[in-house]
């Protein structure tokens, strides 16, 4: 606790650590940030959870890299055996100069020996939108072609693709706080307690007040308590339960006639597709009562205003992008989209995940999600770059690329914030891939398992250390403002990407974060009526604005979608079993997610000593009978083994999980879960399958 006398200074920014964007006042004492408090964005209205409130102190952390790092001639092989703390049997100090013309002049001399496809580039979702945008200018520009992307390939690519192809748009129609308005809410694939709390405590609020809240989950989950329908369906048969649910609208002709023939177009067809998947049948390969499909179908059909919310348990499968489609063909059969309290919502993952793909770091489409393929699109920023010839090809995903590395087609990689050698599924592949590489660029706060294979690792800024913009899960951009300054030489991120473009031959003059910003507009219509001044004074504007002085539309497509002839799609889904099914082998599912105290590859709350205390250790989630069965105590160990590897964790005791799963939290490098999961990619989104594997889980005093 403290009053102000007790600060230097308060600082509204927001927190970093997932995509409902909270708006936090960080408060700053000789020159650190001491405690952070919610203010009123219009996400939060005031509220934190324990990672906004208890997670900040891994900025002072001493593994923060504070110099520039490049590879001793002498250094051990590639690999994961660096101590954080004590690089220097690998890498030595070097100056600015030094490593920026080590960097750039590796990758450049790659371009010159064997062309531009040879280099590649991850951009990160944890940098501002203005970051974001010039990583993908400069890849784009100083190496001719679209092989850059970003983790949105590991999350929600799946209902992007969906969205994009049905609705005409990646983003939410309307904000999450708009379930105030519904009657009905589905929360499908999703934990919001752990992975989005503050957007959580508005559904519980919702509940509370009456609302009828459905979740659709595999695993049990807090949200349990507060539902009125609860169903656990078997892991990977999600189009089996929405069409079942989709078929009782259609034969029950619970559908809105009249949306459907304003507003949409190919029901006639969808609707004689869905007749074959009754609800009995959906309900047995789902493992749940076909009375629960009918009801989960009436209540939703039958609300005057109904939204739909999702995560990774829908987007990470390889069917994952026709789980998406089903959500939408949901919304739009009941006429649940464009007016308060209704809307398709997925959730997104991380803080400025949302702002990093408009601002075009995917690599099919430029800003705004303009296809590279069309010409006038790419005419259109021939003229704002000055001259650069886009490429046409649509360019590389994030498993493609690491398979390219791996096959010696990529010898070259600019990385800013992100951790393949974590994140990837089957990150060994992933690793030896790096290993592989001839010139590795990792641009980071912390020298990261992936730092760990570099050449040169350029040391940035960690979110409180910088000014710019991000967009939360809400279409919200909000204005991120500096309350400390990065540690000994750590630059910010905008200033080394420059940095580095003008050592690849491109002639780039931006002084600030809204000179890039004003760039940005000229290519985005999401950002009209929006400029860096309206940020500065409001603090956040939510997109579509329609004039100067509007906040911003919470609710999108009341009047038609951006489609031809304003009319969204409806896409017929088949059921598809997942890329590995269980066997005598491998008889168990193997799901992988997130959990409260710890965010994604763990680089940084691993390192927030508040949420390190709470959460220690690798850990997975196994039923109680399960553990029973295997002779394991709750907190004992079990081996977990796939495919593609072996690892050892502690287990909790857990009822929200069948007796056939086991769930694994991804942020233990020492146990990284990433090593056993499967690559196997949706083929329209190219998201792999997190969120099913085959597993044999043992116990290792068996041996
Ligand atoms: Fe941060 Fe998300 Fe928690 Fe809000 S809900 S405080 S944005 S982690």
């Amino acid at each position: 606790q403290g009053d102000s006398k007790d600060f230097d200074d308060e600082v509204s920014s927001i927190c970093p650590f997932c995509g409902v964007g909270c708006q936090v006042s960080l408060k700053v004492k000789d020159g650190a940030i001491v405690k952070a408090d919610g203010i009123n964005g219009p996400a939060n209205e005031g509220r934190l959870c324990v990672k906004g409130r208890f997670g900040f102190d891994y900025i002072h952390h001493p593994h923060r890299l504070t110099k520039p790092l490049i590879r001793r001639d002498d250094a051990p092989e590639k690999g994961l055996n660096v101590d954080p703390g004590n690089p220097w049997t690998h890498f030595r100090e070097a100056t600015w100069e030094e490593a920026l013309d080590a960097a750039a002049h590796g990758l450049g001399d790659l371009r010159s020996f064997y062309g531009g496809k040879s280099v590649a580039g991850f951009g990160s979702a944890k940098c501002t939108n203005e970051e974001a945008y010039l990583f993908q200018k400069l890849i784009r520009q100083a190496f001719g072609h679209n092989n850059v992307d970003h983790c949105t390939r590991l999350c929600h690519a799946s209902s992007v693709a969906a969205m994009m192809e049905n609705i005409g748009s990646g983003a939410v129609t309307a904000t999450f706080n708009e379930i105030e308005n519904a009657d009905v809410a589905i929360v499908i694939g999703a934990n919001p307690t752990e992975n989005h709390p503050v957007a959580a405590t508005f559904f519980k609020q919702f509940a509370k007040r009456g609302g009828e809240l459905i979740v659709l989950d595999p695993r049990g989950q807090a949200l349990k308590r507060h539902a009125a329908h609860m169903l656990q369906f078997r892991p990977g048969t999600d189009v089996a339960l929405l069409n079942g649910i989709m078929n009782v609208i259609v034969e029950e002709k619970l559908y809105d006639r009249q949306y459907i023939e304003g507003f949409t177009e190919g029901f006639f067809e969808f609707r004689e597709h869905i007749r074959a998947f009754t609800p009995e049948r959906m309900a047995e390969l789902c493992g749940i009562e076909a009375a629960q499909i009918r009801a989960v179908a009436r209540s939703f059909a039958r609300a005057r205003a109904g939204m739909i919310f999702w995560g990774m348990g829908v987007s990470q499968h390889i069917h994952g992008t026709d789980n998406a489609r089903c959500l939408i063909s949901l919304a739009l059969l009941c006429g649940h989209v464009g007016r308060p309290g209704t809307g398709l919502h997925p959730l997104r993952g991380q803080n400025n995940v949302q702002g990093a793909s408009d601002a075009g770091l995917i690599p099919q489409v430029l800003p705004d999600y303009q296809n590279v393929t069309d010409p006038e699109v790419r005419e259109l920023f021939r003229h704002i770059w000055k001259g650069t010839q886009i490429d046409a090809t649509p360019g590389l995903t994030v498993v493609e690329i690491m398979d390219r590395v791996y096959r010696g087609e990529i010898r070259g990689m600019y990385i800013l914030g992100e951790n393949p050698a974590m994140s990837d599924p089957d990150v060994e592949h992933a690793r030896k891939a790096l290993a592989h590489l001839d010139h590795l660029v990792v641009q980071d706060i912390f020298l990261t398992e992936t730092a760990n294979y570099a050449d040169v690792i350029l040391p940035a800024s960690a979110f409180p250390e910088k000014t710019g913009t991000v967009t939360n899960t809400n279409r919200q951009v909000q204005m991120g403002r500096k309350a400390v300054d990065a540690p000994g030489e750590a630059r910010e991120d905008w200033r080394i990407i420059v940095d580095m473009a003008n050592r690849l031959g491109l002639d780039w003059d931006y002084d600030t974060p809204r000179m890039v910003f004003n760039e940005m507009k000229m290519s985005m219509r999401s950002l009209h009526h929006i400029t860096w001044s309206r940020l500065e004074n409001e603090g956040a504007v939510t997109y579509p604005s329609l004039s100067n002085d509007d906040p911003g539309q919470p609710i999108v497509f009341g009047d038609g979608f951006p489609r031809r002839a304003g009319r969204a799609m409806f896409t017929p889904a088949r059921v598809t079993p997942p890329a590995e099914v269980p066997d005598e082998r491998y008889p168990m599912i193997l799901t992988t997610g997130r959990q409260l105290e710890h965010w994604h590859t763990g680089s940084m709350t691993r390192r927030a000593s508040v949420l390190d205390a709470v959460e220690p250790e690798a850990n997975c989630s196994l039923h109680p009978k399960t553990l029973r069965k295997l002779g394991v105590e709750p907190g004992g160990h079990v081996r977990l083994t796939t495919r593609r590897g072996t690892i050892t964790v502690m287990a909790r005791a857990d009822r929200a999980v069948a007796e056939d799963m086991v769930f694994l939290p991804f942020a233990y490098v020492e146990a990284a879960a990433n090593i056993l999961t499967n690559a196997a990619l949706d083929p329209y989104g190219k998201i792999p399958e997190f969120k099913f594997a085959a597993v044999r889980v043992e116990n290792p005093l068996d041996d």
